[in-house]
């Protein structure tokens, strides 16, 4: 699948529409979902145009990957949600749902989260 340079993530980080910015580095931006699924859900996407966790591991330089995970880690941290706990998720493709076609990880915290899928027969 081609990237989508209209994609609403592309728009977010050219600037073209806003977002609720939480942590912005070289290879990072991390701002809070607008439909949110927990008292705190923050994506954290990289800036390069990659579509999905496919697309990115296997295009991107290694300093893409280590500094998109690095910033997972400290939004994680600088969130206050590391004693309690966090999710991280990012989905690719039809099955998972994905919506937006620009690689992102979900952080989802503040609240007990459940078991992390439904049973396979359920
Ligand atoms: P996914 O199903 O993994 O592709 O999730 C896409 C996520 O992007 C959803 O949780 C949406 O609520 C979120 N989203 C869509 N548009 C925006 C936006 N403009 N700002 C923040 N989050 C958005």
């Amino acid at each position: 699948m081609a990237y989508d340079e209209n994609n609403i993530f592309a728009k977010i980080i050219r600037g073209e529409i806003p977002c609720d910015k939480v942590y912005e580095d070289d290879h990072a931006l991390a701002f809070r979902d607008i439909n949110p699924q927990a008292p705190t859900h923050v994506l954290v996407i990289p800036k390069g145009p990659y579509v999905s966790s496919d697309d990115f591991t296997e295009k991107a330089s290694d300093a893409e990957i280590a500094g998109l995970m690095r910033a997972v880690g400290k939004v994680a941290r600088d969130l206050g949600t590391v004693a309690d706990g966090y999710r991280m998720l990012s989905n690719h493709g039809r099955d998972a749902h994905q919506e937006v076609p620009h690689f992102h990880i979900h952080i989802f915290a503040g609240k007990n989260l459940g078991r992390m899928i439904k049973p396979v027969d359920s």
